[in-house]
């Protein structure tokens, strides 16, 4: 797993709370002069200006100070994370750090609320940083760094048993045309290392999709974008609760597309997910014809970034 997201740059000073997270220990410092806790890492006690600081460490449980949920990205490599809910978090031991909530909806975050802390893995090198969550947030499943088969809790499992339509009944195939699209299907993250793999595959290693350093100085985008191609066919990996299954016919083919766009661009490192709708469908001298409107958007994106009119055949 790759992303281009910025790093952690561990000071002299400050290197003992990171190393401190890669272990999943929470490491503050006190002044051994006057007891003050100190948060972030100094060189000396900003109450009574000793040198003399310990690491120590402490639990992490916390109350929220206070927050605001983001949007829109500061950097085009956070899209994947909007809304993002950015904190003051105050430790028991009084201090307050400014860090993002994760696993809360919005209407569960109350200011004043109890938080524990997350040591959220944020590369494949084992650096982790420190996030807040809900007491009854489940956090080893918020520390893992997001993977592409992992499932959303959104996805199909909790939709109701599909409709089984035959495909000699032209009134049940009339009712699913609707203007309104589906719910969403299961997220996945299309990171720099999926986006290289299909270069190497497709031979389109153009640099605004293969070099992150060139693209974030050169590209609109601020960043490397995903290929639109290679977005359109990881819906195959995205299960959209469409709520019915066709039954009935001998066989079922892939006629193509009556229209393909893309929109919006999919920066490395954002999380994508799609939902759809039947558009039409139409008896032909082949078969039947079933068009789909695939819209695959980036989460949180209003714009999709492929539409995809996929025109299915019955035989
Ligand atoms: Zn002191």
């Amino acid at each position: 797993m790759s992303n281009n997201k910025p790093m952690p740059a561990p000071t002299e000073i400050s290197a003992p709370f990171w190393e401190g997270l890669k272990a999943e220990r929470l490491l503050i410092q006190q002044c051994n002069a006057c007891q003050h806790w100190v948060f972030y890492p100094r060189r000396h006690c900003p109450s009574c200006l000793a040198h003399d600081l310990s690491w120590r460490e402490v639990s992490g449980n916390a109350k929220l100070y206070s927050f605001t949920v983001t949007r829109i990205a500061t950097l085009p490599d956070f899209a994947d994370e909007m809304p993002q809910k950015l904190a003051v978090v105050e430790l028991d031991e009084g201090v307050r750090i400014n860090t993002n909530l994760v696993g809360l909806e919005e209407d569960e975050i109350r200011i004043g609320m109890r938080l524990q802390p997350v040591f959220a893995e944020v590369d494949d090198k084992g650096s982790r940083l420190l996030r807040f969550t809900g007491m009854d947030s489940d956090v080893d499943s918020l520390k893992r760094l997001p993977t592409l088969a992992e499932p959303e809790a959104e996805s199909t499992e909790s939709t109701p048993p599909a409709r089984r339509i035959a495909l000699d009944d032209e009134a049940a195939l009339q009712s699913l045309v609707s203007e309104e699209f589906s719910a969403w299907s299961n997220q996945i993250v299309v990171d720099q290392a999926l986006i290289n793999a299909f270069a190497e595959l497709s031979g389109d290693d153009y640099w605004i999709h293969t070099d992150p350093e060139r693209a974030r100085k050169e590209s609109p985008f601020g960043g490397t974008i995903a290929h639109g191609a290679l977005v359109q066919v990881l819906q195959s990996r995205l299960k959209v609760p469409l709520g019915f299954e066709i039954t009935g016919f001998t066989n079922m083919v892939n006629y193509g597309s009556d229209r393909l766009r893309f929109p919006a661009p999919v920066s490395a490192g954002s999380r994508i997910h799609s939902r759809a709708r039947v558009k039409s469908v139409e008896r032909v001298k082949s078969g039947t014809q079933l068009t789909l409107e695939l819209n695959i958007h980036v989460v949180g994106n209003e714009r999709p970034s492929v539409i995809n009119e996929l025109v299915i055949l019955y035989m």
